[in-house]
C-alpha cells in the first residue's frame, strides 16, 4: 500500500514563557520536527550570499555545480540572483539513508559540463562530515578546474572532519538532523520552504 504523508502544522507557545513565541511543528512519517530556519531568513541569507558572489566572481568564467538531490532549491534560488553570465550544472551522489550518515559514498553521475580551467562553485545543501564534499573536490582537481569555491546552505561544524575551507556558508547549525528546503527524511520534506530540526 502507498504510504500516505501529511505535514501537520502546530502553532504553540512554549510553557513558562512570558513572551509568546509561536513555533511550527510538523510530522513526517514517524518523526516530529520543529521549525528552525524560516523561509524569510533563508531567502534573506541567500540574497547576501549572491551579493558576495556577484562581487567576488563577476570577472571569472564560472560554472555553478549543484549537488543533487538536496541542493536543487538552494541552487535555483541562488542562481537566479547571480547577475553576471554563468553556467549551472548538476551532479548526483548519495551517502545518506534515514537519519544518520552511513559513511558510504555512492557513484558520482551526471558530469556533462566541461569544467577544465573554469572557476567552479560547488553548491551543497548541507555539509556534515565533509565526505561528499571531499569526493567532489577530488574529482574537480582531476578534471583540472582552475579554482574551486564551496557554497553550503547549511554547515554542521561539530560534524565536519575535513580541511577544505567553505567560502560561502548560509547558516552554521548544531549537529542535529534537519529537513526541508531540499533536505529529506526518507524522501519526504524537500518541498518545505523552511528548515525543520528533529524533535528527539
Ligand atoms: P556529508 O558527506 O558531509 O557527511 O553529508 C552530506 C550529505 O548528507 C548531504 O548532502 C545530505 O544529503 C546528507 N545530510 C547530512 N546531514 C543531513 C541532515 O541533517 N538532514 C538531511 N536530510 N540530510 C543530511
Amino acid at each position: 500500500m502507498r504510504t500516505k504523508i501529511r505535514y501537520y502544522f502546530h502553532i504553540f507557545a512554549p510553557a513558562n514563557s512570558s513572551n509568546i513565541v509561536f513555533m511550527k511543528e510538523i510530522r513526517i512519517l514517524d518523526k516530529k520536527f520543529r521549525e528552525f530556519l524560516t523561509e524569510k531568513a533563508i531567502q534573506q541569507r541567500i540574497e547576501e550570499l549572491a551579493r558576495q558572489m556577484n562581487n567576488d566572481l563577476a570577472e571569472k568564467e564560472v560554472v555553478f555545480l549543484g549537488i543533487l538531490n538536496g541542493a536543487f532549491l538552494f541552487a535555483a534560488d541562488l542562481f537566479r540572483r547571480i547577475d553576471f553570465p554563468a553556467r549551472i550544472s548538476f551532479v548526483k551522489l548519495a551517502s545518506y539513508q534515514g537519519t544518520s550518515s552511513s559513511g558510504l559514498i555512492k557513484e558520482l553521475i551526471g558530469w556533462n559540463e566541461d569544467i577544465k580551467n573554469k572557476t567552479i562553485v560547488v553548491v551543497e545543501d548541507i555539509v556534515d562530515t565533509g565526505n561528499t564534499l571531499e569526493r567532489i573536490v577530488d574529482e574537480l582537481v582531476i578534471r583540472k578546474a582552475a579554482e574551486v569555491r564551496i557554497a553550503a546552505m547549511l554547515y554542521k561544524p561539530a560534524a565536519y572532519t575535513k580541511d577544505i575551507a567553505l567560502d560561502y556558508i548560509g547558516f552554521e547549525i548544531p549537529n542535529d538532523f534537519v529537513v526541508g528546503y531540499g533536505l529529506d527524511y526518507d524522501g519526504f520534506g524537500r518541498n518545505l520552504p523552511s528548515v525543520y530540526t528533529l524533535i528527539k
